[in-house]
């Protein structure tokens, strides 16, 4: 399977190459939510984060840390949402792994990312303390 990010790193498809290392690679969004809108990417193909091999991830966290203030700059936004549609259930089209770096003004009309999620969940204390304990033995 080679995804159309793949395809961009591949260079079959063109596409607004802002930033590229060895093992990493940052172009625009083609349907961008603010002007500067930027994906960035492992070259590798792995479709959700936790497929990331480990000794990838810091350089792909150093690629989106590098990528943030350039976007923020480039754009002269005041904030950037930074976020990952990790999964089909959470909106992921494209299966490879990306990180949307989306440039935010004030006054925007957006939102905070709290606004992802329909109907909020009613948790008691217990059911927290059940779900705290299940994700601390998984981590
Ligand atoms: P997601 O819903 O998180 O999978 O987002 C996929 C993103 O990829 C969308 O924002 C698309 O606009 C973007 N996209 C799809 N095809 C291309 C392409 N060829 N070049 C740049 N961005 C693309």
């Amino acid at each position: 399977m080679s995804t159309i990010f793949s395809k961009i790193v591949e260079g079959e498809i063109p596409a607004r190459v802002v930033y590229e290392d060895e093992t990493t690679m940052a172009f625009l969004d083609a349907n961008p939510l603010a002007p500067g809108h930027t994906l960035v990417i492992p070259k590798d193909e792995y479709e959700r984060l936790n497929d990331v091999p480990d000794d990838l991830v810091t350089n792909l966290y150093a690629t989106i840390h590098r990528m943030v203030p350039a976007v923020e700059e480039a754009v002269d936004a005041d904030a950037t949402t930074v976020a990952f549609n990790n999964g089909e259930a959470a909106g992921q089209e494209v299966p490879h792994v990306h990180c949307h770096i989306v440039p935010r003004f004030e006054g925007d009309g957006g939102g905070p990312i709290h606004g992802v999620v329909g109907d909020l969940p009613e948790l008691s204390d217990d059911e927290l303390d059940e779900i705290a304990g299940k994700i601390e033995s998984r981590a």
